[in-house]
């Protein structure tokens, strides 16, 4: 992409509205747009972040075991009336009526609509363990929106839901799960930190959140930092591997301000791994056995012949609120630096030359290379003067630069990775460097 064909509306200064860092880059870097109140348009480049970031929400649910499908948004009164929580969820849902004056509802999650796909289609033991998942916009009137895409109104969020015959099979579901998220978000880079949670409307007796650590955010945590150590790449989906990590993760204290317990918190934790922070929620995971299944009467014949409610689990990611939750963990107000699997371009070509000069030849020419190899680059082809190009970039955030200026001679490159020493590459170099960085082979 060339930066004078994009749309890219890039704000000098600081919106006054923005109140953390997230949020007033994501403005500032014309990632999106409000539309009204906790309402966000995502223009081109907040778009392709939030699109990668859904694409390895989805590899790491489709490696656990679940499958994708995808329900509406608006959902039907009649099933939140079966389970009760019409009344129950409150001014948070955004009720609606068709023309036939028909309740109507904006989805603020789905066990009610996903119960009754299942309750429709399973009859038997044998088509169990089941988990389905989406990754679908929700709407949940909030009554204080804020922090941008943080804690909004309208936000895309991955639910899965997991249906067992009994609670053996429906724990280990739920840990698959718990693997899953941790995998997940190690992927962005970002220590995840599982916590025993309320499980508040959702209902049920198991819950945990995964939270990272920075201080903009909502919750109050307790830790011991041995959790920040546990790497979970290796790790594969067996049922042994599985026990064995959550058994290391269940041995260290972690817990939110609602959970938390002073006197284990002293008694386990030795003074110097003692962490108080604050943390943002993530991801969070549910076990609520026959909650939705009963209420609703959805019955699966089990090896017996008899009739029973399935055991249910309910798992979501905030997909829209990643972008600004690993913004917070990689921005340190004057640099950004997306991890390599959500950046939106892969490599920024920043040409320091005027029309037709050598350093302008150079940049069209290394970008047509990447292009061909598959490494998405985005070249500031744009007549902005060097150093609000190197502001600029600096807020974009793309982890690779290469900045043609004209001092170099014809085959070298200065090649710089945000963070650290330039360096001076020949321009096979610099392609064969990028495509190792994302393992790209040809
Ligand atoms: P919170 O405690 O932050 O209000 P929640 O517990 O109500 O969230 P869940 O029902 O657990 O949310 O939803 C799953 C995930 O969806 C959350 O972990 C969070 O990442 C995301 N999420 C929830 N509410 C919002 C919102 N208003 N804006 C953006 N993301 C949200
Ligand atoms: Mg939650």
């Amino acid at each position: 992409m060339k930066l004078s064909n994009y749309f890219l509306p890039i704000l000098k200064e600081n919106p006054s509205e923005a109140k953390i860092k997230s949020h007033q880059l994501m403005l500032r870097a014309g990632m999106i747009r409000q539309s009204a109140s906790g309402i966000y348009s995502w223009l081109p480049m907040g778009f392709k972040v939030l699109k990668n970031i859904e694409q390895i929400v989805r590899e790491e649910q489709n490696k656990a075991g679940a499958i994708e499908l995808l329900m509406p948004t608006i959902q039907s009164a009649d099933i939140w009336k079966e389970s009760g929580r019409y009344d129950d969820y409150g001014k948070e849902m955004l009720r609606i009526s068709d023309r036939h004056e028909r309740d109507l509802l904006y989805g603020p999650t789905n066990e009610e609509l996903i119960t009754q796909i299942f309750r429709d289609n399973i009859k038997s033991y044998k088509n169990l363990p089941l988990m389905l998942y989406h990754i679908q916009w929700k709407f949940r009137d909030e009554i204080r929106p804020r922090f941008g895409v943080m804690r909004c109104r309208e936000f895309l969020m991955k639910d899965t839901y997991s249906f067992d015959v009994d609670k053996h099979t429906a724990e280990f579901s739920y840990k698959k799960m718990f693997l899953s998220y941790l995998k997940t978000f190690q992927k962005f880079e970002l220590n995840a930190i599982p916590m025993k949670a309320e499980t508040g409307p959702i209902g049920g007796d198991l819950s945990h959140e995964f939270i990272i650590l920075a201080d903009t955010g909502e919750s109050e945590v307790f830790l011991d930092k041995n959790l920040l150590d546990i790497d979970v790449n290796e790790v594969d989906y067996s049922e042994k591997n599985i026990n064995e990590i959550i058994e290391r993760f269940s041995k260290f204290y972690s817990a939110t301000d609602e959970k938390h317990d002073v006197n284990e918190f002293e008694k386990n934790v030795s003074k110097e791994n003692q962490l108080r922070t604050k943390g943002i929620e993530i991801g969070h995971i549910f076990y609520f056995g026959d909650k939705y299944s009963k209420s609703m009467k959805a019955l699966v014949n089990n090896k017996e012949g008899k009739n029973i409610n399935p055991q249910m689990g309910s798992y979501g990611i905030g997909v829209s609120r990643l972008p600004a939750a690993i913004i917070e963990a990689k921005y340190n107000g004057t640099f950004m630096k997306w991890p390599k699997t959500v950046t939106p371009f892969k490599v920024a070509i920043i040409n320091l030359g005027k029309n037709g000069d050598e350093a302008d030849q150079k940049s069209n020419e290394i970008y047509q290379n990447l292009i061909n190899a598959n490494l998405d680059p985005i070249l500031d082809d744009t007549s902005e003067n060097p150093s609000s190009k190197f502001k600029n970039f600096d807020l974009i955030g793309i982890p690779y630069q290469i900045i043609i200026g004209s001092k170099l001679k014809k085959d070298e490159f200065e090649f710089k990775e945000i963070g650290e020493e330039k360096l001076i590459l020949s321009k096979e170099e610099v392609i064969n460097r990028l495509k190792e960085i994302y393992n790209i082979d040809k």
